[in-house]
C-alpha cells in the first residue's frame, strides 16, 4: 500500500514503523472474514482493513473524528486478523500507534476519561485492587445491579507455596489482578512444576506487566512498570534461571513484547530483549517435558477456550490442547475456536454491548460438545466466561494440578 505519511510524523519511531506496516498491506481483505467486530457490526470500518485505512488517513494528515476514535476503540486487539493475513501485516502494532495518535488529537468526554483514569489507577496495582474488592464485598448490598455485575468476587488469598528446591529454576510471573481473583492458578503452576522437578522463584514487589496501560495508551505508565520489572528480574536472571513462566496469556504476550517496546531505550533494550526471549507460557514450557511423572487421573470431557492472546498473540495455537490430550483429557469439539470471547482485557468494561454478544456466542460454541468443564488460559477470559457459563470455568493448570494422583 502506497503511503504519504505527514512530514512531522514520518521520521519519528512511530512514523517509520507505521509506514513499514502499512506498506506490507495489499488490501486484499482476507482478514475481514475472521474479525469479530466486523461479523457483529457489518461495517467495513469496524474490520481490520477499514481500521488500517483510518489509521493511514490519520497519519497522512486527514482530519480525525470521534467516529474514527470509536472504530479504533471497538477493536478487541484480538489479532485474529493477523493470523488470517497472508501478507504478515502486524496489525496489533499499527493499532497501538493509531490509538496513541488519535488520543492526542481527540478529547474524550470527561466521564470516559475519568473511567479510564480509575481503571488505570486500580487494576494494575495489586494491593489497591484487593482493597477495592474488599470494600466492594462489604458494601455489595448497596451497589446498583450494573456495578454488581462488573465487580468480581474476591476470593480468600492463599499463600504462594514453594515446594522443594530443585536445580532447575524459573521465575513465575504473578501478575496484578490474577493473584487477587484466582491465587490458586499460580499455586497450581508451582505444584505441577514441583512434580516435574522445577522450582519457582517469587519476585517481591513485582509490578503489573504493563499490558493494560499499554492498551489504554498510558504509554509512560506501561513503560515504567516494564522497566521496574526488568530491574527486579535481572539480578535473579544473572544467578541462573531458565525461563520466566506466565500463566496468564494476556500478560505473556505483553512480556514477550518488552524487547520490541523498549528497542530504542539505550539502558533497557538488551535486557528487555533477553527477558522477552526467556518468557514462556506455562503450556509452552510444559510441552517440553515427559509428562508421566504427573500421573494424571482425569478423563472428563472438557472444552478448551484458547484465548486470543495465546493463539493469535503468542502464536501458540494447539499447544495446550495437545498437552491436555497427552494428559488424558477428552477435548470436546468447539465451533469458531479462533473467535474472541469478548473479554479482551478491560474491553468488557468499556464496550459492554459488543463484549456481551461475543460472550454469548463463545459460550454457545464451547457448549456444542456438552463439556462438563470449560478450561482456559487467561484470567480475563476466565472471569468473563464464568459470569454466564452453565458449567464451571477454570484455568487448565488448576485442573491438571487437582488431577495429580
Ligand atoms: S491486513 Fe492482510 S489480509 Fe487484511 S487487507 Fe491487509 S494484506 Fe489483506
Ligand atoms: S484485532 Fe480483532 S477486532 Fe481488531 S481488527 Fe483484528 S480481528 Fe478485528
Amino acid at each position: 500500500m502506497q503511503t504519504f505519511i505527514e512530514q512531522s510524523i514520518k521520521n519519528t519511531l512511530d512514523g517509520k514503523e507505521a509506514e513499514r506496516i502499512l506498506r506490507s498491506c495489499v488490501h486484499c481483505g482476507f482478514c475481514i472474514a475472521t474479525c469479530p467486530t466486523y461479523q457483529l457490526l457489518g461495517d467495513e470500518l469496524d474490520g481490520p482493513r477499514g481500521r488500517i485505512y483510518l489509521i493511514k488517513s490519520m497519519l497522512e494528515g486527514e482530519v480525525s473524528t470521534k467516529q474514527t476514535m470509536q472504530h479504533l476503540d471497538r477493536c478487541l486487539t484480538c489479532r485474529a486478523c493477523e493470523t488470517t493475513c497472508p501478507s504478515g501485516v502486524e496489525y496489533g502494532k499499527l493499532l497501538g500507534i493509531g490509538r496513541q495518535h488519535i488520543n492526542q488529537k481527540i478529547s474524550r468526554p470527561w466521564q470516559h476519561r475519568l473511567y479510564r483514569f480509575l481503571i488505570l489507577q486500580s487494576f494494575p496495582y495489586r494491593k489497591r485492587f484487593d482493597l477495592i474488592l474488599k470494600f466492594g464485598q462489604i458494601f455489595r448490598f448497596c451497589l446498583s445491579e450494573k456495578l454488581k455485575s462488573v465487580l468480581p468476587i474476591r476470593v480468600k488469598q492463599t499463600k504462594f507455596i514453594n515446594m522443594k528446591m530443585h536445580s532447575r529454576k524459573v521465575i513465575l510471573f504473578a501478575g496484578c489482578v490474577q493473584p487477587v481473583l484466582a491465587p490458586e492458578i499460580n499455586d497450581s503452576v508451582t505444584k505441577v512444576l514441583d512434580v516435574l522437578g522445577v522450582s519457582v522463584i517469587e519476585i517481591k514487589n513485582e509490578q503489573c506487566c504493563g499490558a493494560l496501560s499499554h492498551h489504554l495508551t498510558a504509554a509512560e505508565q506501561a513503560l515504567s512498570f516494564m522497566r521496574k520489572n526488568i530491574d527486579l528480574y535481572w539480578p535473579v536472571i544473572e544467578q541462573g534461571v531458565e525461563a520466566i513462566i506466565v500463566s496468564a496469556s494476556g500478560c505473556g504476550v505483553h512480556i514477550k513484547d518488552y524487547g520490541y517496546l523498549l528497542r530504542e531505550d539505550q539502558e533497557y533494550a538488551l535486557k528487555a530483549a533477553k527477558i522477552s526471549t526467556m518468557t514462556k507460557d506455562i503450556s509452552e514450557f510444559m510441552s517440553e517435558f515427559e509428562l508421566e511423572d504427573l500421573k494424571i487421573d482425569n478423563s472428563i470431557n472438557v472444552a478448551f477456550q484458547s484465548p486470543c492472546t495465546l493463539q493469535h498473540g503468542q502464536k501458540l495455537s494447539g499447544i495446550t490442547e495437545s498437552l491436555l490430550q497427552r494428559l488424558g483429557f477428552t477435548l470436546a469439539p468447539i465451533l469458531d475456536a479462533d473467535l474472541c470471547c469478548g473479554s479482551a482485557g478491560v474491553y468488557s468494561l468499556l464496550e459492554k454491548n459488543i463484549s456481551n454478544k461475543l460472550q454469548d456466542k463463545k459460550i454457545e460454541s464451547l457448549m456444542q460438545g456438552e463439556p462438563e468443564l470449560i478450561l482456559t488460559a487467561n484470567i480475563g477470559c476466565l472471569k468473563h466466561l464464568q459470569r454466564n457459563s452453565p458449567v464451571p470455568v477454570k484455568h487448565w493448570i488448576e485442573e491438571v494440578a487437582a488431577s495429580i494422583r
